[in-house]
């Protein structure tokens, strides 16, 4: 079977959602088939440990669905990125953008090494600005990028191009 095929058949248009205007891309068609997960998580699985990947970072919430699979499947460690306020120890904030006003992810401290190679896993790339926050952060850490991949990019939000900078030459991977 055509696995993009099958993936896109899984995702479902909600309009409007969460106001007016908004097409939201809801996956939870997807991970409630066990063939379309499987195959989600094993694709992603196989770009983390192509780019050279040691951990896994997942972005809450939906990060964490997709990544923590992930990153078994490709052997690897996951971290959590929380949004500001949820981890109990030491943490690294970064503060970013929204339309309206800002939001704040951490990352405890101690997760990220100087020789780890990070994969960021999420969802969803619309702006970009979570995923970009997120390489700041693992940069801060003194660890190393080994991409972004992700299920779908929403290319009209020119997301790719606001991570340019941050990823420097790692790549941007979208399913
Ligand atoms: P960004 O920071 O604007 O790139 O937004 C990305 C974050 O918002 C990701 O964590 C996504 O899970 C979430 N997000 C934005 N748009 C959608 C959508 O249409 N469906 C699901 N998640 C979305």
């Amino acid at each position: 079977v055509d696995v993009n095929a099958l993936l896109l058949s899984r995702i479902r248009d909600v309009p409007d959602y969460p106001e007016p205007g908004v097409l939201f891309k809801d996956i939870t068609p997807l991970l409630a088939d066990p063939a379309a997960f499987t195959a989600l998580t094993g694709a992603l699985a196989d770009l983390s440990v192509r780019h050279g990947a040691t951990k896994v970072v997942g972005l809450e919430a939906r990060g964490f669905i997709l990544g923590a699979p992930v990153a078994l499947r490709a052997d690897l460690g996951f971290i959590p990125v929380r949004k500001a306020g949820k981890l109990p120890g030491a943490t690294l904030s970064q503060r970013y953008d929204l339309e309206y006003g800002s939001a704040e992810i951490e990352v405890h401290a101690e997760d990220l090494k100087p020789d780890d190679r990070v994969m960021v896993i999420d969802d969803v790339l619309a702006t970009g600005g979570t995923a970009e926050a997120s390489l700041r952060l693992i940069r801060r850490a003194g660890a190393q990028v080994a991409g972004v991949a992700v299920l779908m990019e929403l290319g009209f939000l020119n997301g790719r191009e606001r991570l340019i900078p941050a990823l420097d030459g790692a790549p941007l991977e979208a399913l």
